[in-house]
C-alpha cells in the first residue's frame, strides 16, 4: 500500500483490513531482524527466506480497490498481456489487470465488485473528431439525419413552418441528397414552396453547405450580381440566378443574420452532446474547433460537475482565438485530466460531397470545377512557425488531394523554418484531419513530416454512393486509405466526425473494418484492401488517438498506472460477424474509475 499520498481523505479510506496488513508488515520486519541475529543459518538460505517473506508481505499489503470488473472479456491494447479477465481501479487509476482470482487481492468489503459476466470490455472509447456543441444542437433543431427523399425532407420542414411565428428563422441540420432519387441538391423554390413567409436554412450533414430559401437570401441580399467570397460559392442557375445552395464560406453571408445562439443555448447543446457520447460508449471526444467563448462553457460546466466526459479541444485559427492559444498558452490536463485545450483547427478546403473539397484535377461529374482553398498560405505560415516555437498543436481539415497536399507543404516549410532546436516540443504532432483524398506519392509524406493523418471510417461508407461519380476510379486510390497509411508506419486516430456523420463508435468500428455500407455493400473500385483488422480498428478508437493528443501514457490502453477508462460492450466485436458490430450495445462507460453510463439506467 502506498503511504506518501498525503490527502487525509485517501488515509481515512483505510479500513481495518489494511491495518492488519501493517500489522502484519511489521511482525515480518521482527522475524526479519530475529532471523538475522541468529546467524547460525548459512546466509544463502536466509536471504531465500527473507526473499519468500518480503514477497508475501508485498502481497498481503496490496492496495484495496474502490471498484474492480471481473469475468470479462478484457482487450487490454497492451501487447504484452492482451486480454485478462479482471481489472482494479483505485481513485481515477488502473492498479491491477490480470486475471478473476489475482484482483480478489485487492477487494475489501469497501470495493464495488463489478461482474461482467462473460461481456468483453474494451479501453474506453475515443472519437478524435467530434463537433460536440454541433452533436447537441442536431439535437435541438431541425434534425434531418436519415431522411430519404426530396418530398420527405419538403414535409419535415412544413411541419416546422406550422409551429414557428410568421419571420422567425428555421434552422436544421442532418440532410443529406445522394440517397434521394434523383441524388440533387433541395432548392430555393423547393423550400418556396412549404415556407413562404419564413426565413429558411438547412444545413447539410457535412456542415460544408446549406440551402436557403428565398427569405433568407433576401434578408442576406444575395442576388444574381452577389459575387463569391473567398472560399466559398453562392451556386447558381444557368441563367445566373442563386438557386439557394451555399458553399462553405458563402454560408456566412445568411448565417450572420440568424440571431446568435446564446450561451444558454450553447451550454444546453454541450450537455446534450456529452450524455448521449457517454451512452453510446465515448470516453473521451476531441472536439475539432471553437473558440474561447466555448472553453469557458466546458470549464464552467466541468466546475458546476454537470459533464465527465474527457474533452480535449482546439481553437479556430488562423486569427484571435489562434492567438489567445498561442500567447496565452496551453490548457493541459485540467479536471483530472479531463480537458485540454492545445491545438489549433484549420479549415484547408471545404467538402466532396458539396464539391468543395480543392482537387489537382477538375470533378468529373462537375468539369467546370475543381472546388477551392479556403485558407491563405500567407496567413497560414506565421501562424504555424509561432505554433512550432510555443508548442501548440495544429490539425488541419484536408479532404482534396490538392488540399492535402498544401497543407503537408505548408508544414514541411514551417519545420524547416522552426528546427527542433527551436521548437518547444521536438515532435508537435501535427495532424491532417481526414486527409481524405490523397495523391498516392503524398502518403509516404506523412510519415516522413511526423504528420498525424486523422481519419473517419464512416466517411467512406457513406461517399462510397457518391464519391466515384465525383473522382473517377483512378483517383480512388489514396482515397480513405486507411491501409496504405499504415503501413508507412503512422498511426491513424479514427474519429466520426459527428455530427456530420451519427457518431456511433459501433458505425465507425464496423466501418473501418468492413469499409461497406451499412446494408453491407461495396461498390465497384472501393479498395477492399483499404479496409483495418479489428486489432488495428480497436487501436484506431484507443491508443492511436491518445498519441494523437499526447496521452498515450495516460490512457488508451488498460495498463496499471493509467486512467481507469472503460467502455463494455454487449458482444465481442473482436470476434462476431461484421454485420453484428451495428446491433452491438454499449453496457457500460466507466471514466476515471467512475462508472458514468450503465444500459438501463438512467
Ligand atoms: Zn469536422
Amino acid at each position: 500500500m502506498s503511504l506518501d499520498n498525503t490527502d487525509p481523505s485517501t488515509l481515512s479510506r483505510y479500513n481495518s483490513d489494511d491495518i492488519d496488513d501493517i500489522r502484519l508488515s511489521l511482525s515480518f520486519d521482527r522475524l526479519r531482524r530475529f532471523v538475522l541475529k541468529t546467524m547460525k543459518i548459512p546466509i544463502a538460505i536466509v536471504l531465500a527466506l527473507l526473499a519468500i517473506l518480503t514477497f508475501s508481505s508485498a502481497q498481503q499489503s496490496r492496495e484495496v480497490a474502490d471498484i474492480v470488473f471481473k469475468n470479462g472479456k478484457i482487450y487490454t491494447v497492451d501487447d504484452t498481456n492482451p486480454t485478462v479477465q479482471a481489472v482494479a481501479v483505485k481513485g481515477d487509476r488502473i492498479i491491477y489487470v490480470g486475471t478473476n482470482s489475482g484482483v480478489q487481492n485487492f477487494v475489501r468489503r469497501t470495493t464495488r465488485v463489478v461482474d461482467l459476466s462473460g461481456k468483453t470490455m474494451l479501453p474506453g472509447l475515443t472519437d478524435s473528431h467530434c463537433h460536440l456543441p454541433g452533436v447537441g444542437f442536431r439535437e435541438m433543431t431541425l434534425n434531418l439525419e436519415g431522411v430519404q427523399s426530396l418530398d420527405d425532407f419538403l414535409a419535415k420542414v412544413k411541419m416546422r413552418v406550422n409551429q414557428a411565428k410568421t419571420g422567425e428563422w428555421i434552422t436544421g441540420r442532418g440532410w443529406i441528397e445522394t440517397f434521394w432519387k434523383p441524388p440533387v441538391f433541395p432548392t430555393r423554390w423547393d423550400l418556396d414552396k412549404v415556407a413562404p413567409n419564413n426565413p429558411v436554412i438547412l444545413t447539410r450533414a457535412d456542415g460544408h453547405a446549406l440551402a436557403a430559401n428565398s427569405a433568407a437570401l433576401k434578408i442576406a441580399a444575395i442576388d444574381r450580381d452577389t459575387s463569391n467570397p473567398f472560399g466559398g460559392e453562392i451556386s447558381k442557375t444557368r441563367e445566373g440566378e442563386p438557386n439557394g445552395m451555399l458553399l462553405d464560406a458563402a454560408q456566412g453571408l445568411v448565417r450572420r443574420h440568424v440571431p446568435a445562439t446564446s450561451p444558454e443555448e450553447v451550454e444546453r447543446a454541450i450537455i446534450l452532446g456529452v450524455k448521449r457520447s457517454i451512452k453510446l460508449g465515448w470516453t473521451e471526444i476531441q472536439d475539432a474547433g471553437g473558440t474561447y467563448a466555448d472553453v469557458a462553457l466546458y470549464q464552467k460546466l466541468y466546475d458546476e460537475g454537470k459533464i465527465r466526459l474527457r474533452v480535449y479541444k482546439a481553437v479556430h485559427g488562423p486569427g484571435p482565438e489562434a492567438e489567445k492559444l498561442l500567447y496565452g498558452g496551453a490548457i493541459v490536463g485540467a479536471y483530472g485530466d479531463r480537458f485540454t485545450v492545445r491545438a489549433i483547427k484549420v479549415v484547408s478546403d471545404g467538402a466532396l460531397g458539396s464539391r468543395g473539397a480543392a482537387l489537382l484535377a477538375p470533378y468529373v461529374d462537375a468539369p467546370d470545377t475543381s472546388g477551392f482553398l479556403r485558407v491563405k498560405e500567407a496567413e497560414l505560415k506565421p501562424m504555424l512557425e509561432m505554433a512550432l516555437k510555443n508548442g501548440i498543436q495544429v490539425e488541419t481539415h484536408a479532404i482534396g488531394d490538392l488540399a492535402n497536399r498544401f497543407v503537408l507543404d505548408a508544414y514541411e516549410s514551417a519545420m524547416k523554418a522552426v528546427p527542433p532546436a527551436t521548437r518547444k516540443i521536438d515532435e508537435p504532432r501535427w495532424r491532417i484531419e481526414h486527409s481524405q483524398i490523397v495523391n498516392p506519392t503524398d502518403i509516404a509524406r506523412f510519415a516522413k513530416l511526423g504528420v498525424i493523418p486523422s481519419m473517419q471510417p464512416s466517411h467512406a461508407i457513406g461517399d462510397l454512393h457518391f464519391a466515384p461519380s465525383r473522382l473517377g476510379m483512378d483517383r480512388l486510390k489514396g482515397a480513405y486509405a486507411w491501409q496504405s497509411f499504415i503501413k508507412t508506419g503512422v498511426v491513424v486516430p479514427g474519429g466520426s466526425d459527428a455530427p456530420v456523420e451519427r457518431g456511433e463508435p459501433m458505425i465507425e468500428f464496423y466501418a473501418a473494418v468492413a469499409r461497406k455500407d451499412q446494408k453491407g455493400f461495396s461498390g465497384a473500385g472501393w479498395h477492399p484492401e483499404e479496409a483495418v483488422t479489428r486489432e488495428q480498428a480497436l487501436r484506431m478508437f484507443t491508443i492511436w488517438p491518445a498519441y494523437a493528443g499526447f496521452q498515450e501514457k495516460l490512457r488508451g490502453s488498460i495498463e496499471v498506472g493509467k486512467l481507469a477508462d472503460f467502455t463494455v460492450l454487449s458482444a465481442d466485436i473482436m470476434k462476431i460477424p461484421e454485420m453484428e458490430i451495428l446491433q452491438t450495445r454499449c453496457e457500460m462507460t466507466v471514466i476515471g474509475g467512475e462508472v458514468v453510463h450503465e444500459a438501463g439506467k438512467p
